[in-house]
């Protein structure tokens, strides 16, 4: 009998995944998403896309450049200027985003980067040049893009769509032990409060507002290990 590589390498499940599928997985901040969808690109190998990564590195260069958040002409010239790309990274951080050239894989996690995000992501001609860009990456299939309006908007026809959420609460905690564990000590109630506000300026924004697509399965993560999750979205693209 000969086995195959993937039969050897790969669950069940896994093996039954065709190579092509694009994977789209929104939901508020701080759900889970980009933890799971590294993991389901892993199992797969397929490309991840962290598109909220390139709403951040468009933050950070508009901050760089010191233009304000409210001339939003000025900020569309300033993203449409540039270029913004993910690229391949290591075991530790499995992608990197650079802006024209300089690596800001880290510095866009910063918590003013974090809170200044949503301002630029309502700006409706910087997500038209993003979701271009998305689409763009995506065409060929074997991806995993996560964000809040990918089954909506960027990729209306996956074949996979996620809406993954948890409660406030519980999104809290996650964030607070991560933060803690990369050796910060943020205070529960400030990122409590900040992922309300998030989630509140995402949700009723006019274009592309963070919401579920009609044919979307919903993922209550509360309760959910995060290998419980992988494996239920896995068996979803078998
Ligand atoms: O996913 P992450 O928390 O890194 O996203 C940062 C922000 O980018 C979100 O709060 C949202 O304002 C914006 N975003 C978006 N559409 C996406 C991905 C992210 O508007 N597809």
């Amino acid at each position: 009998m000969v086995i195959s590589e993937n039969q050897i390498r790969k669950g069940d499940a896994e093996a039954r995944v065709p190579k092509t599928l694009q994977i789209a997985i929104d939901g508020p901040a701080g759900a889970g998403k980009s933890t799971v969808a590294k993991k389901i690109a892993d199992a797969l190998e397929y490309l991840y896309i962290d598109t909220g990564a390139m709403y951040r590195a468009a933050t950070w260069l508009v901050v760089q450049k010191g233009i304000s958040f409210d001339d939003s002409d000025q900020v569309v010239k300033a993203v449409a200027d540039s270029k913004i790309e993910l690229r391949p990274g290591h075991d530790e951080e499995k992608i990197l985003v650079f802006v024209n050239g300089e690596e800001v894989t880290k510095l866009i996690r910063s918590q003013n980067i974090t809170k200044l995000v949503s301002k630029l992501a309502a700006i409706g001609a910087v997500r038209e040049q993003l979701v271009n860009q998305q689409r763009h990456l995506a065409l060929a299939g074997g991806v995993v893009l996560d964000g809040r309006d990918i089954g909506t908007v960027v990729l209306p026809d996956a074949n996979v769509k996620i809406f993954l959420t948890a409660s406030p609460a519980v999104r809290a905690k996650r964030r607070l032990k991560e933060l803690q564990a990369a050796g910060e000590n943020p205070d529960y109630d400030t990122l409590l409060k900040d992922i309300i506000e998030r989630d509140q300026m995402d949700t009723n924004r006019e274009i592309a507002p963070l919401r579920m697509a009609d044919d979307a399965v919903l993922i209550l993560s509360d309760k959910m290990s995060v290998d419980e999750v992988v494996a239920h979205i896995i068996k979803l693209c078998s």
